[in-house]
């Protein structure tokens, strides 16, 4: 058996590849795939309808807010925030991490980009929101709910006095509940923890469409996305299929409560084995922003033991966990642990941070 604790695209939930497989030459009453129906056939529609209620029930989206599927990765939406919302010519970014330093890049594009603090030299904190500089002219306040690369995820919702708060959820969207009404704009590419890669979820307030920069691409353009119920031109129709199979997972399993309790369930056996091997592997990360997400860390000496930690990946694999190899910009180990994983599954993995920890200890 192989558990997969890969940072994305990531583990799905098995019943749903099986259901996938079950029905993959014939689906329903049709007599093919899912992959070869017409996106303006009834029977797609209903696979497509249904997958944009789904996240209103499973996130409980109010009726002023949009849900949009779109392409370009969550990527492609850094640059359709800026094009559709960036009205005064300016925004506020508060950079954490990796993707949230890409987000601001490309807004640098198309406008003023204010640093809301300063850079951290490395991303293993949140600046305290007493010291934030918010613009009050910003378009929006800008942030990564969970740094992916970086394990950095915000215990908070940052209050930004009445501007648009649009946050980047990639890596964390229904690992736990929040409240909607907080936000301008929340977006989520799906392939972490949502289903494969080649959708975006956005949900968007409606009074944030329809003020597009007229040069914006007409594909990322959220008024025309909104009017063609995300169906302007072909969307990847399979890709949205079985998400929608992964959110009538997460009903099945409980919702986003018993995701928000799992997570936190997993990612405390993980860092439980951290602070129980006495150094021998270090977190970065400030103890407060630990994401339950994405669990980044070192072996062997605090700054990392490249041979041991390759030793740590191989013993590993042998035993099945497979993908734990960190990013290749910090390096070491990551374990991602997104809802498809299990809390046995976290649990193997602790076990052998424990057993990999004590034979080394005695060495
Ligand atoms: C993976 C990731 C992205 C980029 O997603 P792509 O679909 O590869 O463009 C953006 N933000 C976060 C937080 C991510 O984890």
């Amino acid at each position: 058996m192989v558990i997969n604790f890969g940072a994305g695209p990531a583990k799905l939930p098995e019943e749903v590849l099986i259901e996938v497989q079950r029905d993959l030459l014939n689906h329903g009453q049709s007599g093919i795939s899912v992959m070869e129906m017409s996106h303006r056939s009834k029977e797609y529609a209903d696979i497509h309808s249904k997958a944009l209620q789904a996240v209103r029930d499973i996130l409980n989206v109010p009726d002023n807010y949009k849900v949009l599927f779109m392409q370009g990765g969550g990527t492609g939406i850094f640059s359709a925030i800026c094009m559709n919302l960036m009205k005064t010519g300016t925004a506020d970014y508060c950079v954490t991490g990796t993707w949230s330093t890409l987000a601001a890049k490309e807004a640098a594009k198309y406008g003023k980009v204010n640093m809301v603090f300063p850079k951290p030299e490395k991303f293993t904190t949140i600046p305290d929101q007493s010291s934030w500089k918010l613009d009050p002219n910003a378009s929006y306040v800008y942030y990564c709910d969970n740094e992916t690369v970086n394990g950095v995820e915000f215990p908070f919702i940052p209050d930004t006095k009445g501007v648009p708060l649009v946050v980047d959820m990639s890596s964390n969207m229904l690992s736990r509940p929040f409240d909607i009404t907080k936000f301008g704009l929340i977006f989520g590419g799906a392939q972490k923890n949502i289903g494969p890669a080649g959708i975006t979820v956005v949900i968007v307030r409606e009074d944030l469409i329809g003020n597009a920069m007229p040069t914006t691409p007409t594909i990322l353009d959220f008024k025309v996305t909104c009017a063609n119920n995300s169906l302007y031109n072909t969307p990847p129709t399979f890709i949205i299929y079985v998400m929608g199979l992964v959110f009538e997972w997460i009903k099945r399993k409980g919702g986003l409560d018993a995701m928000h309790e799992n997570a936190i369930t997993k990612s405390k056996l993980i860092y439980q084995s951290i602070k129980n091997s006495n150094g021998f592997y270090t977190c970065p990360v400030d103890v407060r922003y630990r994401s339950r997400m994405n669990v980044p860390f070192r072996a062997g000496s605090a700054s990392g033991d490249e041979s041991v930690e390759s030793e740590f990946l191989k013993g590993a694999e042998k035993l099945g966990m497979v993908q734990l190899k960190g990013h290749r910009s910090v390096g070491g180990i990551r374990a991602s642990l997104y809802n498809a994983v299990s809390v046995e599954d976290a649990i193997v993995l602790a076990n052998y941070m424990n057993e990999f920890y004590n034979s080394h200890k005695s060495k």
